[in-house]
């Protein structure tokens, strides 16, 4: 109410009529929300957040297995109203389980591409990317060609028959690359595909994409596949075992030719029970914002979502300009079910 104090009496009493005239969730001025990102310009968007509007944040943090196991457990009585999740299979998830709402906002349509929401049944989407990266391909310079890697399908090529490191099949960075192969490519070309690339591993899949990217570096493997953050992350590391690290390691955009790279998001959802909803499309919106995409892309090395937000990441340019796929991101996490049952039947753990 410190703003109000600076208000002359007859202004005072008219403010203060106003708000007695608000339900009272309104009245809060809070948003509660739930986020699987972590990085420390987050936290300084969401200041920014409550001095434009007043709306003060809670913040729940979990990772986003977590989120989505504690929205089913609260049901009708969660208090969350909005939630950040990273990758479309996630969100799909989400979407099925009927956590969130679709959301109609004429900011959000000018702002985000149709082909970065989530499923849209006439009401507006059901989430919406707030930042984007892609799943490229890394590759050992001494020991393959550019050439040799520079598209998804020829990970399956007899070529990297056991040169191929992958964290699991499963997890959703790959569950999503592959569900988008699925989208252009059909079921059966998929499936011959996925067994191609499991045959082509050097070893079961384990660790994360940094692992692999420090595998290839290693010698232990020739080829991997990694989100950009991961491999721009490396290349802004100061320490000197890092740099000869990824001097060593080549960075590749797959099908730049063809369809264009994978490219994935974080995303944002308004709750399906949510007690303050108008601030919850109030943060969405507030989300696309050129100050707020820049914030997001830069917090984890990513792009942003609204295109021709420009960064200045020096790692991104350095990784340079790509062509990305244009399959929309929602099929792409609808596709992830199909993935799993193909990713079963050829053992691609
Ligand atoms: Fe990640």
């Amino acid at each position: 109410m410190k703003a109000l104090a600076t208000l002359k009496p007859a202004l005072l009493a008219a403010a203060l009529s106003v708000l007695a005239a608000l339900p009272v969730t309104a009245q809060e001025r809070v948003l509660n929300l739930y986020s699987a990102r972590h990085y420390q310009t987050d936290e300084a968007l969401y200041g920014n957040f409550t001095k434009a509007t007043g709306i003060r944040i809670n913040r729940v943090e979990a990772d986003d297995a977590g989120i989505l196991a504690r929205l089913k457990a609260e049901g009708t009585a969660s208090p969350a109203d909005v939630i950040l999740l990273v990758d479309a299979a996630r969100l799909w998830r989400g979407e099925q389980d009927g956590l969130f709402q679709p959301v109609k906002s004429a900011v959000l349509d000018r702002r985000i591409p149709p082909q970065l929401r989530g499923t849209d049944s006439g009401q507006g989407p059901q989430w919406v990317a707030v930042s984007t990266r892609a799943r490229v391909i890394v590759y050992d310079k001494a020991a393959v060609k550019p050439a040799d890697v520079d598209s998804y399908d020829k990970l399956a090529a007899p070529a990297l028959k056991g040169k191929i490191c992958i964290r699991s099949g499963s997890h959703p960075y790959n569950l999503s690359l592959f569900g988008s192969v699925l989208e252009r490519q059909g079921p059966a070309r998929t499936e011959a595909w996925l067994k191609g690339v499991a045959d082509n591993l050097a070893r079961a899949p384990k660790g994360g994409d940094t692992d692999q990217i420090r595998s290839v570096a290693a010698g232990e493997c020739a080829v991997a596949l990694t989100n950009t953050y991961y491999f721009a992350r490396l290349l802004r590391s100061t320490t000197a075992a890092d740099r000869d690290l990824v001097a060593r390691v080549g960075v590749i955009f797959p099908d730049q030719a063809g369809a264009g790279t994978h490219v994935n998001i974080s995303g944002a959802a308004v709750a399906r029970h949510a007690k303050h909803r108008d601030a919850a499309v109030a943060f969405l919106e507030y989300l696309s914002g050129d100050e707020a995409q820049r914030m997001l892309a830069d917090g984890n090395n990513e792009y942003p979502a609204v295109p021709g937000v420009q960064t200045d990441n020096p790692a991104l340019i350095a990784m340079g300009k790509f062509k990305a796929e244009t399959v929309p991101i929602a099929k792409v996490g609808a596709a992830t079910a199909q993935v799993q049952q193909m990713l079963d039947r050829v053992g691609f753990k």
